[in-house]
C-alpha cells in the first residue's frame, strides 16, 4: 500500500482540499506556495502515464476544478501543474499557485506552515470546490 493509499483509506491523516468517487486532492505536506496541493488517483498506478487514457482525461478534468478552487481561494497569475512522481510511486499531479517562474522550483526551500495554517489553507480550497 503507497503512503498516499493510507492517506486516502484516512489511515494516515491529511488536509483534504477536494474529492470524488475516484480522485482525492490535499495539500503537499512539504508546500513550495501556499496552496501547493496534489491531485491522486483513489487506485494504485505509480506513474501517471500508464494510467489509460479515459481515466487520464478525467483525472486533469478533476484538477481543473481543483486548480480553478485554488485560484479562487489563493488569487495568483495562473495555477501550475508538474508531473514529478520520483519520491513517492503512487501517480499524482502538482497544482502549485503561480506569481513567477520560480515559484515551480521544487529545488527552493519549503514552506514552514503551521497546522493550523494548512487547515485554514486546505478549508479555503474546499470552500471554492
Ligand atoms: P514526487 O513523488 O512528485 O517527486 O514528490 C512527492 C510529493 O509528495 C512531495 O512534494 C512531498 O512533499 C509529498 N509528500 C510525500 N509524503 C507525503 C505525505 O505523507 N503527505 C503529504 N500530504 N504529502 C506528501
Amino acid at each position: 500500500m503507497t503512503i498516499f493509499s493510507k492517506i486516502i483509506a484516512g489511515e494516515i491523516p491529511s488536509y483534504k482540499c477536494a474529492e470524488n468517487d475516484r480522485f482525492y486532492a490535499f495539500l503537499d505536506i512539504n508546500p513550495i506556495a501556499k496552496g501547493h496541493t496534489l491531485v491522486v488517483p483513489k487506485h494504485e498506478v505509480d506513474y501517471l502515464f500508464d494510467l489509460d487514457d479515459d481515466e487520464l482525461a478525467d483525472m486533469i478534468v478533476f484538477a481543473k476544478r481543483v486548480a480553478k478552487a485554488i485560484r479562487a481561494a489563493y488569487p495568483c497569475r495562473k495555477v501550475g501543474m508538474a508531473v514529478l512522481g520520483l519520491e513517492v510511486n503512487h501517480a499524482h499531479i502538482h497544482l502549485i499557485p503561480l506569481q513567477s517562474e520560480g515559484d515551480m522550483d521544487f529545488r527552493r526551500e519549503k514552506l514552514q506552515l503551521t497546522a493550523e495554517e494548512m487547515e485554514e489553507i486546505a478549508h479555503r480550497i474546499r470552500e471554492q470546490f
